[in-house]
């Protein structure tokens, strides 16, 4: 048993949203067992042969989710700056990719969780290929991954319904309650209309999520409107996708369980302008 006592706040997600002033945490092996004021928990559970950490200064908050990330890529941090996003993606990042072994994606893994663990990040939603290293250090870890298996039948990569049927018939009974596999057709100038109908179909046939990216850069956003006459979040959305967003599908997808990723921050093109947020264009 473990007992965090003297926290500044408690900040819970029960009905209430409630936050406990002065609160303590008591944990019993990996869970958290009972939450309360300090003074409430200490005489509740005085007689409790437990460790104490005094949380004095320190607020508790339940653990952040990732939204969005490529793990292994932490091997990539600093690799090829100062580049815009279609270049650096086609001409750097896929082909230093392709040479990743599985012990590379199973450490530049192993590293990120070990990096949003300690920024507090409890649960990811991943995009990566080979998921064999990616469960192995998961696995290891104690986090929470929605394991995305990446599609993508445009470009270089193949990673098209074949590799996706039998990776997932490989995987899907390695996972278990903290680790779900979820589709992830990598975006729509990756990944062609057709597989894209055929993600979903087969997302809802095996009651998976779905991950994609979406308007993660200005010039997919104008592309789409020069080719669809719509918006990416509405084309996804006709497809029956629900979306991860910035530009205007921060507002349409707060309706349709979208995420801010923060990828393109590298290259500066997957920001949200603030005054953009909460503006929805006609
Ligand atoms: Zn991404």
């Amino acid at each position: 048993m473990l007992l965090i006592k003297n926290l500044q706040a408690v900040v819970t997600q029960n009905s209430d949203h409630q936050i406990i002033q002065d609160g303590a945490i008591l944990v019993e092996k990996d869970k958290i067992a009972d939450i309360g004021q300090s003074t409430k928990l200490e005489k509740k559970y005085a007689k409790l042969k437990k460790k104490i950490i005094d949380g004095r200064g320190k607020v508790a908050i339940p653990g952040l989710i990732n939204m969005h990330t490529h793990a292994a890529m932490t091997l990539l941090r600093g690799f090829a700056d100062d580049m815009p996003f279609k270049a650096w993606l086609e001409q750097k990042i896929w082909p230093a990719e392709a040479k990743f072994s599985p012990a590379d994606i199973y450490s530049g893994t192993k590293l990120a969780c070990d990096e949003m663990l300690a920024s507090g990040t409890a649960t990811f939603n991943n995009m990566y290929w080979q998921a064999g290293p990616e469960l192995r250090a998961i696995k290891e870890s104690a986090l929470r991954d929605f394991m995305g298996l990446p599609i993508m039948d445009i470009g270089p990569m193949d990673f098209g319904p074949n590799y996706v049927v039998k990776t997932y018939k490989q995987f899907k009974s390695k996972v278990s309650d903290k680790i779900k596999i979820v589709l992830a057709p990598h975006a729509i100038y990756t990944v062609s209309e057709k597989t894209l109908i055929w993600c979903k179909k087969f997302a809802d046939d095996n009651n998976l999520l779905l991950h994609i990216h979406l308007s993660e850069t200005e010039e997919e956003v104008k592309n789409c409107l020069k080719k669809h006459r719509c918006r990416l979040p509405d084309l996804q959305f006709e497809i029956g996708f629900g979306c991860n967003a910035a530009w205007k599908a921060v507002e349409s997808g707060r309706k349709r369980g979208a995420g801010h990723g923060r990828a393109g921050f590298k290259q500066q093109s997957g920001y949200v302008r603030r005054n953009e947020i909460g503006r929805v264009d006609s």
